[in-house]
């Protein structure tokens, strides 16, 4: 179905943007593709003795603002379209936060559940000298993804240091510290929605230490948000949830009591306070909604029954062109996904720069630096909606899009 096919998802949303920025044909034609990918073959010997060959893809969609920059998935599903869209999106976030990269993704079909950590080993290593001439710290620099790890981020780098014949840690992110990780990687994705989520209640005259919170979602995101908008703001987090339901408690869900209930018991439906599902969560009277989890949870259905003022979307893809036509209209102030998640990406900007400076930096200063990336490209997508009066989702596209474009224009590209 092409509706359902992410890539086709990713053009129509740059048509969209492209014309309200009125691009050309030629300069929209060539941000509607990526500049290069590569298909690879990996023949792996498995545990068993036979060998198996796997199939992987590297993207680099554009390298107009600098080298590329995007995670390596390894999923059994995993579609050379799906790759593209995540490559392109990568490009608008890169864009949106003003990091000085373009946006790039690779992924393998493989089963990462049904191999041995020694298989692992040896695709990591596999991909790597597969790809390697087309990815490089000054060229393409992968990160961790969905199902690949800090200790897969270390095999590869390792495989890459070998082929280099010097030690490369500047060719990936997402490494464990002792092997050249920046420090506040692990809760990076949430502490920058945070920040985000600080500027817009502001806009929108709310207290931060009154407000209600509800958080869909209770894994890496999910969990890091609700330690952190008690820490940062102290707002009260009535309601989580995860896969198998939620729960909810107005006078406030203690976070080292959930955590520890959902690591002991695997469900926050342990947790005291009353059932809800993920659906009546979307509904709740609370000031702040914090998506988690899955994408298309905000649609036509629920949208306008929706009471939060401020969403912020750690999740991707949470919210469907409808809802967000309906919650923008309904005043609802929603952080974009690729906004408001931005933190990850910008925290392993930062572990690159150190890798490439030899120099590492305290925490304190990857969070204020952090603090800096996320409320100026906040700032430029809140004057892009007033400046053009469209939503949210818009005017960060119109930014990011914008700024890719004028880099093509002075490089003569366009
Ligand atoms: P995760 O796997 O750690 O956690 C996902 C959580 O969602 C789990 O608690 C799971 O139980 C819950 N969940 C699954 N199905 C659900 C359902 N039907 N209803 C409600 N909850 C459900 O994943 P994560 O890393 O926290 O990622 C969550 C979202 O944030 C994803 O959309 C991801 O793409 C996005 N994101 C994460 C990062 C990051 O650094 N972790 C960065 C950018 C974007």
């Amino acid at each position: 179905m092409a509706e359902l096919n992410p890539f086709k998802i990713a053009q129509a949303q740059l048509d969209e943007a492209a014309k309200h920025l009125g691009l050309d044909k030629g300069t929209h034609e060539m941000l509607r593709w990526p500049m290069r990918e590569l298909h690879v073959t990996i023949p792996v010997k498995m545990d068993d003795g036979t060998t198996k060959v796997f199939k992987g893809f590297r993207v680099q969609y554009n390298d107009a603002r600098g080298p590329t920059k995007g995670g390596i998935r390894w999923h059994p599903g995993e579609t050379i379209d799906t790759v593209r869209a995540l490559a392109a999106w990568m490009t608008w976030k890169t864009s949106v936060v003003d990091i000085p990269y373009g946006g790039s993704k690779g992924g393998i079909i493989c089963n990462p559940k049904e191999m041995s950590d020694g298989e692992k080993e040896r695709l990591a290593r596999g991909y790597i000298r597969s790809i390697g001439t087309f990815i490089g710290p000054k060229k393409d620099i992968p990160a961790p993804d969905v199902y690949t790890t800090p200790q897969i981020m270390t095999w590869m780098m390792d495989e890459y240091s070998n082929i280099t014949r010097y030690n490369t840690p500047g060719m990936i992110t997402g490494k464990p510290p002792i092997v050249g990780g920046s420090l506040g990687r692990g809760d990076a994705t949430a502490r920058g929605g945070m920040y985000t989520l600080r500027e817009a209640a502001k806009i929108k005259g709310i207290d931060l230490s009154k407000a209600t919170v509800a958080v869909q979602g209770y894994g890496n995101a999910g969990q890091y948000a609700h330690g952190l908008i008690e820490e940062l703001f102290g707002s009260k987090v009535v309601a989580i949830s995860d896969s198998r339901g939620g729960i909810y408690n107005r006078d406030g869900l203690n976070f080292d009591e959930c955590v520890k209930i959902k690591l002991d018991t695997g469900k926050v439906s342990n947790i005291k306070g009353d059932a809800i599902s993920n659906e009546e969560l979307m509904e709740l009277d609370v000031d702040i909604l914090i998506p988690a989890a899955l994408e298309n949870v905000l649609t036509e259905e629920n949208a306008n029954n929706v009471k939060a003022s401020i969403s912020v979307e750690l999740a991707n893809g949470p919210t469907t062109p409808e809802a967000d036509i309906i919650l923008h209209k309904n005043g609802c102030y929603v952080i974009p996904d690729f906004l408001a998640n931005a933190g990850g990406v910008t925290v392993s900007y930062f572990e690159w720069v150190q890798n490439e400076t030899g120099y590492y930096w305290p925490l304190e200063r990857v969070h204020k630096e952090l603090d800096e990336h996320m409320t100026k490209a906040f700032h430029a997508v809140h004057d892009m909606r007033e400046k053009k009066g469209v939503h949210n989702r818009l005017a960060a596209y119109l930014v990011a899009v914008k700024r890719v474009v004028d880099v093509m224009k002075l490089r003569g590209w366009v």
